[in-house]
């Protein structure tokens, strides 16, 4: 039977010696020891992976809760449960210097549910090294002593990239400094979540009952993947989602096409005329008001473009001819609210095909929203927008009389998902992260505004009120949430490296 859990840190002998002061240290210093460390640092992810950490089972969270409590305790930290009305959460704290501030780090410490039928490993918790050999992964055999990881080697387990490998990399970066006797720059709090998956439901209301426990200058993701590039990437935002199901209305009952082709209206065609009222032919968003308030400077089209995407290889790796022309480029369109249409069905297709006319469309809506555009204020824009195409709203299935009167019926329903968030890029935040990685990485930092996508973290930041950035450290190939999710060790390498960087990095 595996050992499920091993509540102890791997030390390493450390051969050099270097001296505290930590502002001193020189990006070679550190890549030095986090060299000599690797191994252990190695053992200790691949420890940790082999605890299942689905949120949904309380035994597995009180698993990896008791690891990570044991492990902060043992790099001699205070720690302590904060009590929801759920899952609990863990919180960590340690003060190096009395009269500094405090950065905090957000850890997310569960994965998404596995299927392990579709893993090429028997056990998604049994964590197998693969190199890639003739365009296939090869299970390595791992030697723990041997000292040398080639980079591009990966470790495949749930949770390896999202996001114990960027939890295990803030812990393995702790625990070299300590064993090196260097003092970060500011003191440390930790908070961890074992619900990330889940939209994290208890979070926002712990944050609230604990905002002087957490009160601190900034706030710090370790969660989320690099850019395309692979570059070390920090990001700034994430956009918010709303999403919305239109039902459109014909006769009661779908008619036979031959009996009533050129009496009854198909609702397919009204589907048709609302459908295209949404967008120009340049995917430009037609509803009135859709992305009022939103402003792009000078300033930001100048840091969004310094991102290394080159268009014309992004439109032919999607299959493209060309772009929609809400923005100037990718970038700068995550800058805005989106509108897709994500489904869309009436009557059948293929071998299941009939003459008829369809009773009703569906039209499924996703909405990605940013701060200037709030979910509640797109949704009213949209029912104003279809109204203003002729079309009378009704609550559910319309009534006898509805249908008597209105030639043109239509339903909304709607949801509002998680929120945006996004802390300004030109800000001392950027600044000391900027200054940290620089250190270690030269000048090939990607500082992406917003992601495309969403997280349920923007009630925990407005909670708190304090800027939040995420360092992301896994490749982007890495398959989270997927079967088969692994991490690049050369990444997970880079990622203690980043942490040492900004937790010798001083405070602005
Ligand atoms: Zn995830």
């Amino acid at each position: 039977m595996k050992n499920l859990i091993n509540f102890l840190l791997i030390s390493a002998c450390i051969s050099s010696s270097l001296n505290s002061f930590s502002q001193k240290l020189k990006s070679d210093d550190i890549r030095l020891m986090v060299d000599e460390n690797f191994i252990t640092s190695t053992t200790n992810l691949h420890h940790f992976l082999r605890l299942p950490n689905d949120g949904n089972f309380p035994e597995q969270i009180e698993n990896n809760k008791a690891w990570c409590d044991s492990v902060f305790k043992s790099l001699k930290f205070k720690t302590q449960t904060l009590i929801t009305e759920g899952a609990p959460l863990l919180f960590a704290e340690k003060t190096f210097h009395k009269n500094r501030k405090s950065i905090l780090f957000y850890l997310q410490i569960d994965g998404q549910p596995v299927d392990r039928s579709e893993w090429s490993q028997n056990d998604p918790f049994e964590p197998v090294f693969k190199t890639l050999k003739n365009g296939e992964w090869t299970t390595e055999e791992f030697d723990f002593y041997h000292k040398n990881m080639p980079n591009d080697v990966r470790i495949f387990a749930r949770s390896a990239s999202d996001s114990k490998g960027p939890a295990m990399s803030l812990i393995s970066a702790l625990k070299i400094l300590e064993e090196q006797q260097i003092t970060p720059e500011y003191n440390i709090k930790v908070i961890m979540d074992f619900q990330e998956e889940l939209g994290s439901p208890d979070l926002p209301k712990a944050v609230l009952k604990n905002k002087n426990l957490l009160q601190s200058e900034m706030l710090l993701i370790m969660d989320g993947t690099r850019h395309l590039s692979n570059l070390p990437t920090l990001t700034y935002g994430a956009r918010g989602i709303t999403t919305a199901t239109i039902t459109i209305f014909g006769s009661t009952d779908a008619l036979h096409s031959g009996q009533y082709g050129n009496y009854a209206p198909n609702p397919v065609f009204k589907a048709a005329q609302l459908i295209s009222s949404f967008k120009n032919d340049k995917g430009i968003v037609q509803i009135s008001g859709f992305y009022d308030g939103v402003h792009l400077s000078e300033r930001d089209k100048e840091l969004l473009s310094s991102i290394p995407e080159n268009m014309d290889s992004l439109n032919s790796r999607l299959g493209i001819a060309t772009s929609e022309k809400v923005a100037e480029n990718y970038q700068e369109a995550l800058q805005f609210p989106s509108f897709n249409i994500r489904g869309l069905k009436a009557g059948w297709t293929g071998k299941e095909v009939r003459t008829l006319i369809p009773e009703e469309v569906i039209i499924e809506i996703d909405m990605r929203l940013v701060p200037e555009t709030p979910g509640e204020r797109q949704i009213e824009l949209l029912r104003t927008h279809i109204k203003e195409e002729g079309f009378h709203m009704v609550d559910s299935i319309p009534t006898k009389e509805e249908r008597a009167t209105y030639p043109k019926l239509v339903s909304l329903n709607w949801r509002i998902g998680s929120k945006p968030f996004r802390t300004e890029m030109d800000s001392s935040i950027g600044e000391f992260l900027n200054s940290a990685l620089t250190k270690v990485f030269g000048n090939t930092v990607v500082n992406m505004r917003t992601t495309g996508g969403s997280q349920p973290m923007a009630p925990f930041i407005e909670a708190l009120d304090i800027p939040a950035v995420s360092i992301r450290i896994p490749n982007p190939d890495n398959n989270i949430h997927a079967p088969n999710e692994n991490l690049r060790m050369g990444n997970y390498k880079e990622g203690i490296i980043s942490c040492i960087a900004v937790l010798t990095e001083k405070l602005p």
